[in-house]
């Protein structure tokens, strides 16, 4: 009986370093990994040693005979990855049983540098990785800052309350916190001089500004930014607990990432399924007493380009009350003649209706997909009445008391830093950032808002070797206050 990976998969691959036949993939060193919804498990290979699971962040991994319910699928989505596919021909897929190679030192030999000072600037996944990295690898002392009170950054007060697995791995970054050459300041902002006082920064403080629409009424009040909805279901001190009204029967949703999955997913929920998890305490209170019976997922392409992952979308599915919109025939048809495991394939299963939108919603709560509809305004006087959309039947208007826009976020200027308004990051060469010696990039804020909780991982671990590179080769500035003298960096 083989091992599975399931729903909750994180990417960052801690299971593949462990596999002792290299039976997980992609890996890091394979096409595909940073975009992959999920590893997969061979199981053909799998000698069911449990190991993976063991070292999984988010207890993703079971024995594929003990799967339940929606579960249960991810037994052919693992042996799906592998189907056809020549392994004895393909050495990326092979298991090895990881054979010796010649010692390797990394790009930083162990050397008489003292001790590095460095300031990690965001708690989130990217600043935890960072952390990790420097603690295991190197000795350098960390100060871990973060200008709000609790840690966890996105993993805190953007994964959603409904998904504790994916939540766990803050348990994981949390056990840094105590580690004896970190020190954390919470609450407490950055503050100018810090590269003054250390002798390289990393900033991963994420994107964190929703991308604009550019349509005219985007903000009429009653247009929410994805951001402030994740906030207030999950307590962020920034949003305020009445920030999202739900007098309204239809919510529309622009966007068809997982977030915006996530929060149509939460305003649909049965609030008493919510009671057991992180919700913030007053948004619970507000979902009891919501009128939202419909919330709409606006796409401006068609199925099967849609930018939620597989796994989220399964779980929707199986939770029942989703329909696809069949406004438009060519989405019957990429969904019918998708190849099997294609994205359009996804939605299969899941009901296709032709909806009225003169009529109120019906009874209920349910989500409703609607592919190929692009919104061209938001209707209204002094709130949000209704989106305005444009596809194949021309102008549609959707009335709606409630728009949230979930179609990607953007970076914000770090004081100080130079920034890249056209791609919301701050620009920079592998982590380096353009033009500031010894501050660095990790995260969002360095490549942009692509990739899961695990995609950070490999791009920390790249600002990181940055950095060693940049203090071994003498182009860490010389601290104003200390020394100057070369740093013991021990990383091997
Ligand atoms: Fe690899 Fe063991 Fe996990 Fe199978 S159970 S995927 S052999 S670590």
């Amino acid at each position: 009986m083989a091992f599975a990976i399931t729903q909750t998969c994180c990417t960052d691959a801690t299971c593949v370093s462990v596999c002792p036949v290299n039976c997980i993939h992609p890996t890091p060193d394979e096409p595909g990994f940073g975009t992959t919804d999920l590893l997969y498990i061979d199981p053909d290979t799998c000698i069911d040693c449990g190991a993976c699971a063991d070292a999984c962040p988010v207890d993703a991994i079971f024995p594929a005979g003990d799967l339940t319910g929606p579960l249960r699928a991810y037994e052919e989505i693992n042996a799906e990855y592998y189907a056809g596919r020549d392994v004895l021909a393909d050495v990326s897929v092979a298991p090895n049983f990881h054979r010796w190679s010649p010692p390797s030192f990394g790009r930083v030999l162990p050397s008489d540098f003292a001790p590095l000072d460095v300031a990690v600037v965001g708690t989130g996944p990217a600043g935890m990785y960072a952390v990790e990295d420097l603690l295991l690898h190197t000795n350098a002392r960390v100060t871990l800052i973060d200008r709000l009170p609790v840690a966890g950054g996105l993993i805190r007060y953007g994964v959603a309350p409904d998904h504790p697995s994916t939540k766990k791995i803050g348990e994981t970054f949390a056990r840094f916190h105590d580690h004896p050459r970190l020190r954390l300041r919470l609450g407490a902002p950055a503050g100018p001089g810090l590269a003054d006082r250390h002798d390289a920064v990393i900033y991963a403080v994420g994107a964190t500004e929703a991308r604009r629409l550019g349509v005219p009424g985007e903000d009429l009040p009653g247009s929410l930014p994805a951001a402030t909805v994740v906030g207030w279901y999950n307590g962020h001190p920034d949003v305020e607990p009445d920030a999202v009204d739900l007098s309204a029967e239809r919510v529309v949703v622009v966007g068809t990432g997982n977030v915006a999955l996530d929060i149509a997913r939460i305003l649909t929920a049965e609030p008493d399924a919510l009671a057991a998890t992180s919700i913030a305490p007053e948004a619970l209170a507000r979902l009891r007493s919501a009128k939202v019976r419909e919330v709409v997922v606006l796409a401006r392409r068609g199925p099967e380009a849609a930018a939620y992952t597989r796994p989220e979308l399964l779980a929707l599915a199986a939770r029942g009350g989703l329909v696809v919109d069949a406004h438009d025939p060519r989405v019957a048809a990429a969904i019918e003649g998708d190849s099997p495991g294609g994205k359009a394939a996804w939605l299969r299963e899941v009901p296709r209706e032709k909806v009225d939108w003169s009529t109120p919603p019906p009874e209920g709560r349910r989500i409703v997909l609607r592919f190929h509809s692009a919104p061209v305004a938001f209707g209204g006087d002094t709130e949000v009445r209704a989106v305005v959309t444009s596809g194949p039947e021309g102008e549609v208007e959707i009335p709606a008391g409630r728009v949230v826009r979930a179609a990607g976020f953007r970076g914000v200027a770090v004081p100080g830093l130079p920034f890249d308004e056209q791609a919301g990051i701050v620009p920079n060469e592998a982590g380096r950032v353009t033009g500031r010696p010894g501050v660095y990039v990790a995260g969002w804020i360095k490549r942009g808002p692509s990739g899961g909780i695990g995609a950070n991982k490999a791009c920390a671990r790249e600002t990181v070797g940055t950095l060693l590179e940049d203090a071994v080769s003498g182009r860490l500035p010389a601290r104003r206050k200390g020394n100057g003298a070369r740093r013991l960096l021990g990383r091997a």
